[in-house]
């Protein structure tokens, strides 16, 4: 059964990518050289990561490198990710490779959010359970494909963002809602 899912989701991968790939670009607030240097060098440090920035490529997402305010990763529209210099550059003990892996499945669950239809209506917290759920998903395939890494940083990080995030935000909504459901509860049974 789960060979057949498996299987089943590879197909959709596959089908799915798009003749027109996307490209990682330089976003706006960083250098040239900068940019350069991390597209240059940063592939060898955290191949992991950019075998995941290139599946997204793949599938007709453009990745920018650009300073953004706070957060490491955004996502805009349906073609468009948008991730932090930092995320190449800082040696960061709370973010370590599958971290950032998973923050990058996250944005391209937004991606793909935004590609469907009727999407406009949605609530900011619809999107972002629209996102992790895809992000956990994802994880879990690489998982059963003999990844554990970025499924054990989801099951770390997911239910402390609830405890400690701000009730209101959407992002707590969107979590506290995921981790009851029945998937959530069966991958931390499997994988913790
Ligand atoms: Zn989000």
């Amino acid at each position: 059964m789960k060979i057949i899912r498996l299987a089943s989701f590879l197909v959709a991968l596959l089908t799915c990518w798009s003749l027109t790939a996307g490209e990682v670009k330089r976003g706006e607030g960083i250098s040239q050289k900068l940019f350069e240097k991390i597209v240059k060098n940063n592939p060898a440090k955290y191949p992991k990561l950019w075998q995941t920035i290139e599946l997204v490529t793949q599938k007709n997402v453009d990745v920018y490198i650009e300073a953004t305010k706070g957060s490491l990763g955004r996502a805009i529209g349906k073609k468009a990710i948008y991730l932090a210099p930092k995320m190449f550059l800082r040696a960061m003990d709370t973010h370590p490779e599958d971290r950032l892996v998973v923050v990058v499945l996250h944005e391209f669950g937004h991606v793909l959010f935004n590609r469907q239809p009727g999407v406009r209506s949605s609530s900011t917290a619809d999107r972002e359970y629209a996102a992790f759920k895809y992000s956990v998903k994802h994880a879990l395939v690489m998982a059963e494909l003999g990844d554990t890494g970025p499924i054990k940083q989801l099951i770390k990080y997911l239910p402390m963002r609830v405890k400690k995030g701000k009730k209101s935000a959407p992002h707590t909504q969107a979590l506290k809602k995921l981790t009851k459901e029945k998937f959530w509860k069966q991958a931390v049974k499997t994988y913790e």
